[in-house]
């Protein structure tokens, strides 16, 4: 298919999300509709229990939505998309593999051919900085390092859309740092083949350093409330005033103090 320019990569059109059932039955996401382009970095952000785990796994075609429609470069999802992968908070490595097993996992279940999983694995794990750690096990890594392992694992596919579940937030202050930054370097160098990255959050600040666009949702029900672009240049400076207007901006959207655009 000829992909019009104006087609975006991830369109969630009318998309909402029921749990439970008779009298139980709640919203958790209210008519979400959301486009990303081919070369956004958007971060989707809100309050715990706004509906962005549940959008993710939509997103990505784990779980079909109550309501709506999401199309991938402009035709119906059905089924888990292949061109999409997701880096969880958790690592969710398995402990018993080293290193480069958890990435080689990846890259069979994708059917690449046994002979070459072994240097795509330890190329991706150049990439993101453990090289020497292939024969590790995960426990002996530090989070960060751990987290490493979750990237070039989700790489290793070779995701056009490559979605990030906080992956941030399980990490200390420093780690989560020189992570974010890894991974914009690789994003902005074009190392990877990446199209578009959507990353969930709930750090106002995260949000800030890394998108392009920020998404605001709000919760009861889960829905969207406002959609910013973020006109500054990489690398941002946490302390410039400009960097603090975004965020001070975010913050009124999500304190209510502003209406969505
Ligand atoms: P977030 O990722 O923003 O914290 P979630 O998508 O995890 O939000 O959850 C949104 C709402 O839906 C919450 O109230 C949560 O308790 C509820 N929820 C999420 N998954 C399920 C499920 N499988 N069954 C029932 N309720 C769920």
């Amino acid at each position: 298919m000829t992909l019009n320019t104006n087609t975006p990569l991830l369109e969630l059109r009318h998309i909402s999300q029921r749990y439970g059932s008779g009298t139980r039955q709640f919203t958790a996401v209210d008519d979400v509709n959301i486009a990303i382009q081919e070369g956004e970095f958007v971060a989707l952000l809100g309050p715990s229990g706004c509906g962005k785990s549940t959008l993710l796994r939509i997103m990505t075609g784990l779980r079909p939505p109550s309501e709506g429609e999401v199309l991938y470069k402009g035709e119906p999802v059905r089924g888990v998309n292949p061109h999409a992968t997701i880096v969880f908070q958790t690592f969710a490595l398995f402990p018993w593999l080293t290193v480069q097993q958890n990435v080689e996992v990846a890259l069979k279940a994708r059917d690449v051919p046994m002979r070459v999983r072994g240097t795509r694995a330890v190329d991706l794990l150049d990439k993101v900085g453990l090289d020497g750690f292939e024969n590790a096990y995960p426990r002996e890594l530090s989070g960060g390092m751990r987290q490493k392992v979750g990237f070039a694992r989700a790489m290793a596919v070779e995701p056009e859309l490559l979605c990030l579940d906080e992956p941030f937030s399980a990490l200390d202050v420093l780690s989560a740092e020189s992570l974010r930054s890894e991974l914009l370097e690789l994003w902005m160098s074009g190392k990877i083949p990446t199209k578009a990255i959507l990353l969930v959050t709930h750090n106002i600040e995260e949000a800030v350093v890394m998108a392009d666009r920020i998404i605001v949702m709000e919760k009861d029900p889960g829905r969207v409330v406002a959609d910013l672009r973020v006109n500054l240049p990489h690398w941002r400076q946490r302390k410039d005033p400009a960097f603090l207007t975004v965020v001070d901006q975010v913050y009124a959207v999500l304190a209510g103090q502003t209406q969505a655009e």
